[in-house]
């Protein structure tokens, strides 16, 4: 879908997102050229809020922070008086699966609830169209790091036909490759080595047949779901200990995707609670009648069984997470939105109250949704976090996060890739009926 917006639209569009109540406000228009005055800054590189800061934006960097006095704009840049609103690093979801159709809605729905990023983790080569059409502005989006086709148990492959997957992969443009399940040990050792000849990174499920130790003796690079360590409790909580400074030692990231297996416990009352339903009103039977054949295969004793191991397996996680939290292990957020009742973009808010439930601070939850991913790509100078001369995809918020994590929820306007997007403006672009592929 191309976005055409004249600029009268735009302006109209500005102007429904400022409802009375609040306390933006437009004087002139035109893009890439933003003047925010009065606003709080969460900068992230440091754990303190900056009040009543002015905001210069331009050609999409951040071009000024400051009080304003020594301020000298170029070009008219559109006014935002910020007051009482709080400016941030948009966030990342590092674990989504871009569905095969209405995409263009997946997209919107991420940008509505402030995600700026989002990293593919069962690419293929629709994604990297996808993530070049975003780049070039035919598609509004949040950028893509984007994984290569995935490695699984049926493959079976030696060392050349590696290496030569691992060159054609680079050439395309892929950012890491994901491993699902693999045949062997051996398998794997020769993925990590072609891993680092080609500077490719690996990321993915911790194969029962490699192991949590051998996958951290490797050097992974980032690690899916938190089953490993899990396994590693399972042998006894000093083996879970070592394996987490291992993870320490190793600078491998977690994306620990609690949302998703925290949804088994709770009865379709409680999910029917959950925000941004009616957006997705088409998956909600679809969902239900996963429900149901579940319902019709279990007894009751069973799935009161299943509702108790789920309680102990958050329980678990939540403890481990917070254990490689405060041990120094670098943590990626994502709810990993493929289960029932999850809605993209929305269930982000979601994993990370899981977060908070975790026992981690609200500032600590922000640095992983932002910094993390940013320390992550190798890109902590482009983004994640607000400073001169980084790229901004901001987003503005009517509360503070700080304050509640849950006010996350409060987007009030997105920046991304050069435009400011006021939440009327994506609303609006969710309301097209965008043509199913
Ligand atoms: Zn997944």
């Amino acid at each position: 879908m191309k976005i055409y917006l004249s600029l009268t639209l735009c302006l109209t569009l500005f102007l429904l997102a400022c409802s009375p109540g609040q306390q933006m406000s437009v004087e002139s228009s035109k893009k890439s050229n933003y003047l925010i005055s009065n606003i709080s800054v969460i900068p992230i590189n440091t754990n303190h809020l900056l009040k009543n800061q002015t905001v210069w934006i331009k050609d999409n960097k951040i071009q000024y922070i400051g009080n304003g006095q020594d301020l000298k704009t170029a070009g008219r840049p559109q006014k935002i008086d910020g007051s009482g609103q709080y400016l941030m690093p948009g966030l990342s979801d590092m674990h989504v699966h871009l569905p095969g159709e209405r995409t263009d809605r997946f997209l919107h729905l991420n940008l509505l609830n402030g995600i700026t990023n989002i990293r593919s983790m069962r690419g293929d080569a629709s994604h990297l169209k996808l993530r070049k059409d975003i780049e070039s502005g035919l598609l509004l989006g949040p950028k893509i790091i984007c994984s290569a086709p995935p490695i699984h148990a049926k493959m079976d492959l030696n060392e050349m036909q590696i290496d030569s997957l691992f060159t054609n992969y680079k050439k395309e443009g892929y950012d890491l490759l994901k491993i699902l399940s693999i045949k062997d040990l051996a398998t794997f050792q020769s993925l990590q080595a072609a891993s680092k000849k080609h500077q490719l990174p690996i990321g993915g499920h911790t194969p029962l047949n490699v192991g949590i130790k051998n996958l951290l003796a490797e050097d992974a690079y980032s690690i899916e779901h938190l089953g490993g360590y899990l396994a590693a409790l399972k042998d006894s909580e000093a083996f879970l200990d070592k394996m987490i400074e291992q993870t320490v030692r190793s600078k491998t990231y977690n994306c620990p995707t609690l949302d998703w297996y925290n949804l088994w416990q709770f009865s379709t009352e409680a999910l029917q609670e959950r925000q941004g339903l009616e957006f997705v009103p088409e998956l909600i039977p679809k969902w239900e009648e996963k429900r149901q054949k579940y319902k019709a295969a279990t007894t009751p004793e069973e799935r009161q069984q299943d509702r108790l191991d789920t309680r102990e397996r958050i329980s678990k996680k939540s403890m481990i997470l917070k254990k490689l939290h405060e041990k120094g292990a670098m943590i990626l957020v994502s709810p990993d939105a493929t289960g029932t009742y999850q809605v993209p973009g929305f269930c982000v808010l979601e994993e990370l109250k899981l977060y908070r439930d975790a026992g981690i601070s609200n500032f600590d939850i922000l640095k992983m949704a932002t910094w993390n991913a940013a320390q992550y790509c190798g890109k902590e100078k482009q983004f994640g976090s607000v400073e001169t001369g980084k790229e901004a995809d901001l987003i503005i918020l009517d509360k503070n996060p700080l304050e509640n994590i849950e006010n996350l929820a409060a987007v009030n306007a997105v920046f991304v890739q050069g435009q400011l997007l006021p939440r009327e403006q994506i609303l609006s672009l969710l309301k097209k009926k965008t043509p199913t592929k």
